[in-house]
């Protein structure tokens, strides 16, 4: 066994002895052995890596080094299964608590781990709702606590539990055990809620594998829908290999899908109004049959693994950057090239804007509804979301509606019913001669309309549920409902058939209102809002794709990667075919003031307020305030505000810089701050050291050439890692 104060190596021996002989694994993967070593030192670690990645082994293996009990929580209730049943296997001595488990074998778990003889201990998360259960837990020796999909447990990720929030203050209560959270979503405001609502303790933060090194990011940019189509019919011409191609709407798959076919390129389709054995057919074509070009919403993905995507294609701008890494990480599972393209359309953003709207109705619209419902005058209201719209006195569609209704349900001041459990409504005419009439009807009709008689009498509407209507007399809901609707035709009765919609329950009294906290609506949608301005910015970012999407989740990249557009240079505003050795004193000297000014105004302004510095500008908010001192100002005064602006891009291309991304006051836009990455720090190093060690050591620079002659307007960079 093995205490966090042994030296790191024997740590790490005895890791890798479990690893080998537990496990059966040869190494470890990419990241786990930073976040096992960790671990082993008894800190409290925040661990984000994709899907696959292999999370699990991250408290596995340091809960076998150490002996002591790891609980582990999880919400997956089928992966925990798995996972004990292959750790049994391994004779591992490990159990499971949740609510498919019978109280048996959960008590005999509990009592296992309170005698200290299981190694691992997974619950579900509602596990915590029980008082028995915590103070078990408190009767416990807890070495760990893993939590696993710590994204849960905030409101910003997607799939916030409240049962996740009941952690913390569990924790609390135990005293602050060690933590591990683990989850493979990573932006930046999911990251910092679990470590505030987990109550962390200067966590180690591990964010890996975000972009996998095998992709090449590119981003088109399209003035109109056309010229959209053209790039699709581009790229996807231009690939022999299997295509996903991601649309925002059901209508923008169906459209791109009759352009393809129109072309000669049959595809498949697949969203969410497809029944859903067609969308099973269309996952099995793609993923087993090999069908080479898809078109799907977002609905598809989730545990889609078809490892020989060779690219990946949006055609509309993703919600969030974290959506769009995740979505474009489908492409190249298989670990050769593969490329992500992104087909951006500034006018496209009201399509994303809309959404946002939509899905965060605002208080008027609300309260509109709210009317409406009241004014209804009923329990049970029986409107669609469209026909709540129609009535309201604000304007708002549908789905505006639709989420209004939710956040009222949220608050408790609606029930919205499941789609379906409407009952239908039925009154049979008086006819003359009923019994004659019956049996003039087709058999089935007849014995149905007698059926009726007998049952509710004439000339009196009844609620009928006709789920039970139709098993007591031995037929399927359908026929009751075709034969409903033919005896509707044939005047015999008034059939009202049930709501297809979801019903409205109203719970709440006059002051429900008061129920909604309008303030964290308003804070979500900004939230929102700021995470597409985040997706904005990487559509217009200058330096390589890669370090602005690690930029965005605060992971650490030092190396661009010569791949995506702007590394080689393809998209590289204003590109030019001279090579230019920026061994050439000018040059390097030139880099060297761009990075000094970066340098004195660290994560503090925006590339225009920095060239402004450099070319000596007096606008406003540079001729004044701090940009307007100190020795790199003025420095690039011949160039100008755009030449300097260059040599800035070139610095970023070059991955000397860093973008800090920053939420401007009032959470509206996120602006990118410059600041001087490593590979900038040792560039500034290397200069001020001997002169010789580490020498700024660039390949080459290409140049527009009209600047050719003078060091300006340099286009394009190339250069090797320092
Ligand atoms: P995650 O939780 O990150 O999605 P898992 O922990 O479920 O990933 O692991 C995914 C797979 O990777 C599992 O089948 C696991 O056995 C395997 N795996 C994990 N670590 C290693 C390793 N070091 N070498 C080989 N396979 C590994
Ligand atoms: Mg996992």
């Amino acid at each position: 066994m093995i205490a966090p104060t042994d030296p790191p190596d024997a740590r790490l021996l005895a890791a890798r002895a479990v690893l080998r002989d537990v496990f059966g694994h040869d190494g470890f993967r990419e990241g786990q052995e930073e976040v096992v070593d960790a671990v082993l030192e008894s800190r409290d670690v925040l661990c984000v890596m994709p899907t696959g990645a292999g999370k699990s082994l991250c408290y596995q293996l340091p809960a076998l080094v150490r002996g002591g009990l790891t609980l582990v929580v999880s919400p997956l209730i089928a992966l925990m299964d798995d996972q004990v049943s292959s750790l049994k296997g391994r004779g591992v001595a490990a159990a499971a608590i949740h609510s498919a488990i019978d109280a048996a074998s959960q008590e005999a778990a509990l009592a296992a781990a309170a005698r200290g003889e299981l190694r691992l201990l997974y619950v579900a998360p509602e596990r915590f709702r029980s008082t028995r259960f915590r103070d078990a837990l408190a009767s416990m020796d807890l070495d760990l606590v893993a939590v696993d999909e710590a994204h849960c447990i905030s409101q910003w990720g997607h799939d916030f539990r409240p049962d996740y929030r009941r952690l913390g203050e569990a924790l609390e209560r135990l005293g602050h055990p060690q933590v591990l959270a683990l989850t493979a979503t990573a932006t930046p405001d999911v990251q910092d809620d679990v470590v505030v609502q987990l109550g962390l303790r200067e966590p180690a933060r591990f964010v890996r594998g975000i972009v996998r090194d095998n992709l090449a990011f590119e981003v088109r940019h399209a003035r109109t829908l056309d010229a959209k189509d053209e790039h699709v019919l581009d790229l996807v011409r231009a690939e022999a290999g299997a295509t996903l191609i991601y649309a925002a709407t059901r209508r923008n798959v169906e459209s791109l899908y009759g352009l393809l076919k129109h072309h000669g390129l049959p595809a498949l389709r697949y969203h969410a109004g497809l029944a859903d054995d067609v969308r099973a057919d269309v996952q099995r074509k793609f993923l087993e049959e090999g069908a080479p070009l898809l078109i799907a919403t977002n609905a598809f993905g989730m545990g889609v693994d078809r490892p020989d995507i060779r690219q990946v294609i949006h055609y509309d701008m993703p919600r969030a950057v974290e959506a769009y890494v995740q979505e474009s990480g489908r492409a190249g599972r298989d670990g050769k090239p593969a490329r992500c393209v992104l087909l951006y359309r500034a006018a496209d953003l009201h399509v994303q804007r809309f959404f946002i709207e939509a899905a965060h109705p605002s208080r008027a619209i609300i309260e509109d509804v709210w009317r409406v419902l009241v004014e209804e005058g009923e329990r049970r209201i029986e409107l669609t979301s469209e026909e709540i719209a129609e009535r309201l006195h604000v304007k708002a569609p549908g789905q505006a509606v639709g989420a209004a209704l939710a956040v009222l349900d949220r608050a408790e001041v609606v029930r919205r019913r499941a789609r379906g459990e409407g009952r239908a409504r039925v009154t049979v005419l008086p006819a003359p001669g009923d019994l004659f009439a019956v049996q003039q009807l087709p058999p089935g009709l007849g014995r149905l309309l007698a059926a009726l008689i007998e049952r509710h009498g004439i000339d009196r509407e009844v609620t009928l549920d006709l789920e039970a209507f139709a098993e007591r007399r031995g037929v399927t809901e359908e026929t009751v409902r075709r034969g409903l609707g033919r005896l509707h035709q044939l005047g015999r009765v008034v059939y009202v058939p049930p709501f297809r919609g979801r019903a409205t329950e109203v719970r709440g009294g006059e002051d429900a209102l008061a129920h909604v906290d309008f303030g964290a609506l308003d804070e979500r949608r900004r939230h929102e809002e700021a995470r597409l301005d985040e997706m904005v910015g990487y559509a217009h970012a200058r330096g390589c794709r890669v370090l602005h999407l690690l930029a965005c989740f605060r992971a650490e990249g030092e190396q661009r990667c010569g791949r995506c557009d702007r590394c080689v240079g393809a998209n590289s505003p204003g590109g030019g075919d001279d090579a230019f050795d920026l061994a050439n004193p000018r040059a390097a000297a030139t880099v060297r003031t761009v990075l000094q000014a970066v340098r004195a105004f660290d994560a503090r302004y925006g590339f225009r307020k920095l060239a402004g510095h450099l070319a000596g500008s007096d606008a406003a908010g540079v001729g004044d305030g701090p940009l307007a001192h100190g020795p790199t100002r003025g420095a690039l005064r011949a160039l100008g505000v755009k030449g300097a602006e260059r040599w800035l891009q070139v610095c970023q291309d070059a991955g000397f810089l860093r973008l800090v991304p920053r939420r401007l006051a009032g959470g509206q836009r996120t602006v990118h701050l410059v600041a001087v990455g490593p590979r900038g720090i040792r560039v500034l190093k290397g200069h001020t050291a001997t002169g010789t060690k580490g020498r700024l050591r660039i390949a080459s620079v290409r140049v527009n050439p009209v600047a050719a002659g003078r060091v300006g307007k340099p286009a394009k960079i190339a250069c090797d890692a320092l």
